[in-house]
Order: C-alpha cells, then structure tokens, then sequence
C-alpha cells in the first residue's frame, strides 16, 4: 500500500535496480533489457505484469544510450522480504584450501583496478557482459575458478577462465573467446554494447571510429 519510492527503478523481475530498463511497447511496463528476454524467449505468456503481449522486434538489434563502463546498480539488502525468493549463494565451506598468495595477490590487485568481461561478438568486436554476471564472473576468477556457470536469459553458460572461452550450457560447439580487461585496454577495443544492446553512436566512447 505504501508508495515505495525503489519501485521506479527495480525490475519486478530480478527485484534488484534495472540494468539497461527496456519497456514494452504496448503495455509500457519496465525491466532489465536481459530479464525481458529471458522472459520472452521462456514463452512465459507475455508481459510478467499484465500478460500483455511483447513484440519481439525490441530484441532484434536493441540499441540504448548507455554507459559501457557503467558500474553495478545497487541491490537490495538481502533483509528486504521481496528477496526471499532471490538466489541464495552457498559458500563452499568444507574444502580445506589454504590460501594461495598469488590469488590473494590476485584479489588485492583486482580490488583497486576495476576490471571489464567481454565476450567476442559473432563476427567481429567486443561485448561487455551485464555487471551483475560480470561480477560473478570476477569473483570466480579471483578464487582461481577454471569454470563457473552463469544464467544469461534464464540460460546457463559455462564461462571455462582456464581457457577464455564461453559457451551455452547445452552447446559446446558454440564456444566464443572472453577477455578480461582494464580500463585502458577497453578503450582500445571495438566494443559494440552490453548484454547485447548496441550502445547508442556518440556514447561513450566518442573518440573511437
Ligand atoms: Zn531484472
Ligand atoms: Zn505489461
């Protein structure tokens, strides 16, 4: 009943602050331009809130104004009773592994460069992955994770950091080369967008061609 001020900017999907806010043209209701498609490819019966339909055009080459170096929107606290349905993270506690320093070492030097995950796109360039995924992915590699899963539209990818590659669960054939990079060398890199949405031209990186 109470006017909740969070609910403009949280995704009734995910229940955390929208990534890349991408409305439905008919009914207007918004979400995370990666949780919309999730939804949509899942056939769930339209539009989560009104079961109105979505027009699938708005994923065919899907282009925002947007910040490619833009950090990770604020969460929840897991207090809040809307989270009680969100993901639960289970910290493995029962392997006994010392430290390793180079990892710590790792670890301390991630924490003062901020660093990029990008995927190769299917011809040529670069994508960034959605923070929120690029955070997971981050946290794998400092604990020297040579594979972890990730859930990108409500598919699960296997990103294999040993190798650099990334792939759908089911489809191991459709392996694509990922880069974990800093700042500077983003910039040197021809990257087309986030999560799949072409940053609009004249966004960030204006002094590119
Ligand atoms: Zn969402
Ligand atoms: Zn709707």
């Amino acid at each position: 009943m109470a006017v909740n001020a969070a609910i403009d900017k949280d995704c009734p999907v995910c229940h955390c602050e929208m990534v890349l806010p991408t409305a439905i043209p008919a009914c207007g209701h918004k979400f995370c331009f990666l949780c919309l498609k999730g939804v949509s490819m899942a056939h769930l019966g339209g539009c989560p809130i009104c079961r109105g339909p979505i027009d699938e055009k708005i994923f065919k080459k899907p282009k925002q104004n947007l910040n490619l170096k833009m950090d990770m929107p604020d969460s929840p606290a897991p207090s809040t009773s809307n989270s009680a349905e969100k993901e639960v993270k289970e910290e493995p506690v029962d392997e006994d592994v010392k430290p390793d320093v180079n990892a710590l070492n790792a670890a301390l030097n991630t924490a003062s460069t901020k660093m990029y995950w990008l995927y190769h796109g299917r011809n040529r360039g670069w994508w960034r992955f959605d923070p929120r995924v690029e955070k997971d992915i981050e946290e794998a590699y400092n604990h020297r994770t040579p594979i972890t899963e990730v859930t990108i539209c409500g598919q699960a990818y296997v990103i294999d950091i040993a190798k650099m590659t990334q792939y759908p669960k089911n489809n191991k054939g459709a392996a694509r080369d990922v880069k974990r990079v800093d700042s500077n060398e983003f910039d040197t890199l021809d990257v087309k967008g986030l999560a799949g949405v072409f940053a609009a031209s004249g966004g960030a990186g204006s002094s590119s061609t």
